[in-house]
């Protein structure tokens, strides 16, 4: 057995390394990997994932398949995640053999929203008046009324605004938590939010970290449209302390890799930790091409021990959302987006996932437009909105550049 707590020796380029799970995350991390010079082996049942396509090891398994888990303590030097539900058991048992970064207990605080908002108030960031909803009982206590109008939310598995209900009423509560399969959730106050922007650290396993700058956030349907980076993006002084905030929750995590803190931002400029991400976040795939260090060259560093510096983001950006919506026409019927009109545009960088069946809702890639200023970024990406057929948004709440 490993004593995960002894130092990690560097792991050298030419190694292998692995991650749990095969969606896009882990296709842009195999791409900074192998960038880096190192093979990465995949665990993932789909076949044709898309991590899966960029991988020269593929193991097809459950993520919690014995015979997979120790087809990759053989083949790999280290492990990471790149979506947080993986089953407990399987990082716990990846967690003893070898070198795991983020470690399962960080994970499973990440997994469940009652621990992390415990997570938080321990560390002493503030998070929204919310309690603990686990029985009928508690779903009828009337004391509910005072977090009302609130969001009820599945403590575990919700994504994409997934899991979530409104409540308006005392009287619904009892009727919502039944139709969210009545599993533990968590109800918390629904804020007026000026805005939303969340922080991406690293954190090394000598207690070393780094972040990115912040980001701007815009969501629609519970499902985020769009992240705004670069000057004027996000108030200095509300980032300042969203950075101070982020790196008090990684210590308290004693954590290792990525994560990302998403947080509100309320009228007084005050800020409210949401939830967090035990991996690189959609809000960051802007540094892919905005940064010299990105999120998931972030991720690789943690994961080899290999030194953290602090990324520089060198252009501003936005980055848009590609949903399966964009893949249908008005009429339903199936059709690529127009492309080569969007490619036209300055600064554009499309990345698409290799997903082969358009959903709705369903993310297929990301459009991201540098620009040496926010405000050419963002006239891109209007543009594109346009080109796509998606409505227009507006700038974030404390947009200026310095050339504006
Ligand atoms: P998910 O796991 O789906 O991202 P979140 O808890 O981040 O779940 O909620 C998704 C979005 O819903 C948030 O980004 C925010 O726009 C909105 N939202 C969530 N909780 C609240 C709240 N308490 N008050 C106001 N808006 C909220
Ligand atoms: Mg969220």
């Amino acid at each position: 057995m490993r004593d995960p707590h002894t130092a990690q020796p560097w792991i050298a380029p030419g190694a292998t390394l692995g991650v749990l799970g095969g969606g896009q995350l882990g296709r842009m991390f195999i791409h900074a990997a192998q960038r880096a010079g190192y093979g990465v082996v995949v665990l993932e049942p789909e076949a044709h994932a898309p991590a899966a396509q960029v991988t020269t090891q593929h193991v097809r398994s459950a993520y919690d398949d014995r015979d997979g888990l120790h087809s990759i303590a053989r083949n790999a030097a280290a492990v990471t995640i790149e979506f947080e539900n993986v089953p407990a058991q399987a990082l716990e048992w990846l967690d003893a053999h070898l070198p795991l970064a983020p470690h399962a207990g960080a994970v499973a605080v990440c997994q469940d929203r009652a621990a992390e908002k415990a997570l938080f108030t321990r560390v002493g960031v503030k998070c929204a008046a919310h309690a603990v909803i686990a029985s009928h009982d508690a779903a009828a206590d009337p004391a509910h009324a005072a977090l009302l109008p609130g969001i009820l939310k599945t403590a575990r598995m919700g994504y994409d605004g997934k899991g979530q209900v409104g409540i308006e009423h005392p009287g619904d509560l009892p009727a919502a938590w039944s139709a969210l399969g009545g599993v533990p959730c968590v109800l918390e106050q629904r804020l007026d939010l000026r805005s939303e922007i969340s922080v991406i650290l690293a954190r090394g396993r000598d207690g070393a970290s780094v972040h990115l700058p912040p980001q701007c956030n815009v969501h629609r349907s519970g499902i985020l449209f769009a992240s705004f980076a670069g000057e004027g993006a996000v108030d200095p002084d509300v980032a300042t302390r969203a950075v101070a905030a982020a790196h008090v929750i990684a210590e308290g995590l004693a954590y290792v890799g990525v994560l990302c803190v998403e947080f509100f931002v309320l009228g007084d400029g005050s800020l409210v930790a949401n939830e967090m991400a035990p991996r690189p976040h959609n809000s960051g795939h802007h540094t892919i091409d905005s940064c010299d260090v990105s999120q998931f060259d972030l991720q690789v560093r943690t994961l080899v021990g290999a030194p953290l510096v602090t990324p520089r983001l060198h252009s501003a950006a936005v980055m848009l959302n590609l949903l399966g919506d964009l893949w249908f026409d008005a009429r339903g019927a199936q059709r690529e987006p127009a492309w080569d009109a969007v490619l036209a545009l300055p600064g554009a960088h499309l990345h698409l996932y290799g997903k082969r069946e358009p959903r709705r809702a369903r993310k297929m890639g990301h459009l991201t437009f540098t620009a040496a200023v926010g405000s050419q970024a963002r006239a891109a990406a209007l543009r594109a909105c346009d080109l796509l057929g998606l409505a227009p948004f507006e700038a974030p709440p404390w947009t200026h550049d310095a050339g504006d």
